[in-house]
């Protein structure tokens, strides 16, 4: 098998969203004390965990809580329902968000997500995505934290349901990060001017993307995250392998090579915002 590529240089990275609890990590023997000592090694100090579901909200909060500090790795947890799994959102999951919620600082939740719409795969029903999306938009201005958007073909129904929340006043003022942004230029304007961050990986570094770097090349540098979405959508030069939070570096590469910057620059902007965003020191 090819072996991956390594970043060696003296940055410091924050990966804001890296799934890596992920049934793909055991079937390639890959276990959490090795993806946290590549981190190390590759400069990733923070990464936060985040959930797509009940199950994974609890594997997310319990894995960063086990395994924060090990190698020197600052692990944060999001609970939240995915559009994906909508339909099995039910009250008793809501009250499971909210006894999370509740005992956030404690248990190092930072975020709710990954929450929004899907209508690239459909796989609950788009009447069920949206009223999900709002039940949690509501409790994340209850609890006042911020949330990971997951949006995919649905831009126009999304944007509906948050701009209703922003003229209600209804949204934080920094109401979270569009995660893997995917949107047009216009869309993520739009998000910006909401409060949003907007939220880089894999596919920024994909030669036949051109959406994405005119999207990065116009979002201001205060409102840029860096992210994996580990296990999938691994950046070049590793495209093809399963993708850990230590290849955020190349995504920062990338951007930094986009917005005209040295990586250690763009490192460390992009660390900073990691940090505001999810409230953290
Ligand atoms: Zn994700």
């Amino acid at each position: 098998m090819r072996e991956p590529v390594y970043y060696s240089g003296s940055a410091q990275f924050f990966d804001t969203h890296a799934h890596i609890y992920d049934r793909r990590f055991e079937t390639c023997n890959t276990n959490t004390e090795d993806i946290l000592q590549r981190c190390r090694a590759s400069g990733v100090t923070s990464v936060l965990i985040p959930a797509d579901s009940e199950e994974t909200s609890r594997i997310a909060v319990e894995m960063a809580n086990k395994y924060d500090g090990c190698e020197g790795v600052t692990l944060y947890a999001s609970v939240g329902v995915h559009p994906h799994e909508a339909k099995t959102y039910t009250d008793d999951t809501e009250k499971y968000l909210r006894s999370c919620l509740e005992s956030r600082k404690e248990q190092k939740i930072r975020a709710l997500g990954e929450i929004g719409l899907d209508y690239y795969y459909d796989l609950s029903e788009r009447s069920v995505q949206r009223d999900v999306f709002a039940r949690q938009l509501e409790l994340a201005y209850e609890y006042d934290i911020p949330i990971i958007l997951h949006e995919r073909d649905a831009t126009g129904d999304c944007l509906d349901i948050l701009r209703r929340f922003y003229r209600e006043g209804r949204l934080r003022g920094v109401p979270g990060v569009c995660h893997c942004c995917s949107c047009s230029l216009e869309a993520s304007q739009e998000l910006i001017k909401m409060g949003f961050y907007i939220g880089f990986d894999g596919p920024l570094t994909f030669k036949n993307n051109k959406k994405t770097p005119e999207v990065a090349l116009n979002t201001p540098w205060d409102r840029i995250v860096i992210e994996t979405d580990s296990p999938y959508l691994t950046p070049e030069p590793n495209r093809g392998l399963i993708n850990e939070p230590c290849h955020v570096a190349f995504v920062c590469a990338r951007l930094a090579e986009i917005k005209g910057v040295t990586i250690d620059e763009a490192a460390q902007i992009t660390y900073d915002n990691g940090k505001k965003l999810y409230g953290v020191n």
